[in-house]
Parts: C-alpha cells; structure tokens; sequence
C-alpha cells in the first residue's frame, strides 16, 4: 500500500509517517526534507531564491538521500550529512520558497514517485495525495489549530536549544502555510478522499491509533477485493 499524509506546518505529520512506518514495517519519506535539501543547496551556493532557472538546476544537480529506519531518517547532499542543518527557520523559510518553482517540484516529485513506486510506502508532505500519488491507497490530512501548532514547534524548538520566541514561530508557521496553500503549482489542500484529522485536542497516540484504524481497514478491503 501507499499511505499518503498531507498537512500544514506542525500538524504532527512526521511523527505520525514515523510512527505508523514503523508499526507497518514500511518505508517513510519525508519529501519536506528534499525540498529543505534544495533549499539549503541553493543558500549554501548562493543562488538567488528569486533566480526560477538558478533554483531548478541547483535541484537538478543536487544528490538528495533519504536513509535509515524512520526513527534514524538521515538526510544527505552529495553525500554529506545535512539531517540537523535543514531545521533551521532559514532553511524552512527558503524551502517554502523554493517549493513554489514549478520545475523543482517536478525534480522532486518525479525523485518521490520513483523512491515509492513499489508501495509498502508512507510518504509526508503538502502534495503527495493530491499529485505525488493521487492513486493512494490511504490518504490522511492533517491539521491542527495553528496556536497549537506553534506551540508544538516551539517545544521542539525549546528541546533542540534554539533561541526563538512562541510569537516569532507563530508568525513563521503562519507565514509558510500561506504560501503553501496559495502558490500556483500544487497549493496544499485536501486531497479528494483523504480523511481529515484535526489533531488539536489529541493526543499523537490518539491520532496513530485513528490513522492506524482506518489503514488496517483499507488493507482488509484490499485484500478482500484481490481474492
Ligand atoms: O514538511 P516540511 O516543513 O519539512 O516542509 C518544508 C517546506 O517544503 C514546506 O513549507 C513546503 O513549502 C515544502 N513542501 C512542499 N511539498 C511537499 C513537502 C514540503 O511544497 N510535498
């Protein structure tokens, strides 16, 4: 199966695709890390986030890796560990404005259709139900009111020692999911089918068991329909 989960910033969703990867033995690609990767790619050569062309060949160029176990997702470019580097609010900021060059996201894209092509898969990301895999078996969007979604990064950001104010990541998180939801190429938005979860009065092991619930229930009908 290919399990798709879209969402907004900080609505739980690599915690989740970990989680569940994990509990259905799958693979788990974190397609916001390919988007930070290019990102960074394109700060660290200094090419000019406005330069569409400049941007698109950076992607083209750059050898993203996605490896590990979802707990020990590591990220490389051109064979460099880049895992800690890619959370920075800079990289997730230039990331958001990347994504919106049509021809990055058809690199990218195109790299996510061929890592998952063989299904026992769960991808995360802001377009996988909708144009990475709109054939999914089990598509999820994942929300959150963005208070709480703030406050969760914040926590994140408090643990990994980074010296940011609760208002700044609300105005961050904000800011982004504006963008996502409002560029040309690929909004995010609710892929046709998805289920909806609203994760604000939850608990992540209330959201995984849902989420786990409602997969094992596609996988009975599957195999039920393939008899
Ligand atoms: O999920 P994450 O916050 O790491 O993603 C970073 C950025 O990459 C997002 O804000 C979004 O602009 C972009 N992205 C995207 N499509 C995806 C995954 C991420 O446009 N499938």
């Amino acid at each position: 199966m290919i399990i798709a989960i879209d969402g907004p910033s900080g609505a739980g969703k690599s915690t989740l695709g970990r989680m569940i990867a994990r509990e259905m033995g799958y693979l788990y690609i974190d397609t916001g890390s390919m988007y930070r990767a290019v990102a960074l790619a394109a700060l660290e050569s200094n090419t000019s986030l406005n330069d569409a062309e400049a941007v698109a060949a950076v992607a083209e160029s750059a050898d993203i890796k996605l490896e590990g176990d979802p707990d020990s997702l590591r990220v490389s470019l051109n064979g460099r560990d880049i895992s800690e580097e890619i959370r920075t609010e800079e990289v997730a900021h230039a990331s958001s404005v990347v994504s919106a060059i049509p021809q990055v996201r058809r690199t990218l894209v195109e790299r996510q259709r061929r890592m998952g092509a063989h299904g026992r898969v769960v991808l995360d990301g802001r377009d996988i139900g909708t144009v990475v895999f709109p054939n999914a078996d089990v598509k999820f969007f994942l929300t959150a009111q963005p208070q709480e979604r703030a406050s969760r990064r914040y926590k994140e950001d408090r643990l990994r020692e980074r010296d940011v104010t609760f208002e700044e990541t609300l105005t961050d998180i904000t800011a982004r999911d504006e963008r996502d939801s409002t560029r040309e190429d690929s909004p995010l938005a609710i892929a046709d089918n998805a289920v909806v979860i609203d994760s604000t009065d939850l608990s992540i092991e209330e959201v995984a068991e849902r989420m786990i619930t409602v997969i094992r229930e596609r996988q009975a009908n599957k195999e039920t329909s393939t008899i």
